[in-house]
């Protein structure tokens, strides 16, 4: 037998496939919300609109969850915050932090994670969120 060598540990027992699928989605839906931005960008200040450029350049492919966050303009577009969101899902999936719930760190169900790839919280602790705001 030929030793196997195994991939990354698919976190919290979700099917690797299974990621695969919901880092489609994600990927999909940034390109939309990018699109999206862009358009309710055209109007406005030329310092958001390069914040915004020098946001996806320096992003990548997924980005890094802090970049967004650190940018000094104020783009308060609904699109923005979901974009920020699915960033930090897609930075989870490759650091391997996917898939568990940032609050209390109990694994988010599957069937949660299909109807809202980019959800950071098990139904509980979102519930909780709610309730205070
Ligand atoms: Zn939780």
């Amino acid at each position: 037998m030929t030793s196997i060598k195994i991939e990354a540990e698919p976190q919290d027992g979700i099917p690797k496939n299974e990621i695969d699928a919901l880092k489609a989605q994600l990927l999909e839906r940034r390109k939309e919300l990018i699109q999206s931005i862009n358009q309710h960008l055209h109007g406005q200040d030329e310092p958001n609109r390069l914040a915004f450029a020098n946001y996806l350049e320096s992003a990548g492919d997924w980005g890094e969850a802090n970049t967004l966050a650190d940018m000094d303009v104020a783009i308060t577009s609904h699109d923005l915050a979901e974009l920020k969101e699915i960033d930090a899902a897609l930075y989870g999936i490759a650091s391997q932090n996917y898939g568990s719930c940032t609050q209390c760190g109990n694994g988010i169900p599957i069937a949660r994670l299909r109807a809202q790839p980019s959800t950071r919280f098990c139904v509980s602790c979102m519930k909780a969120l709610e309730k205070r705001t």
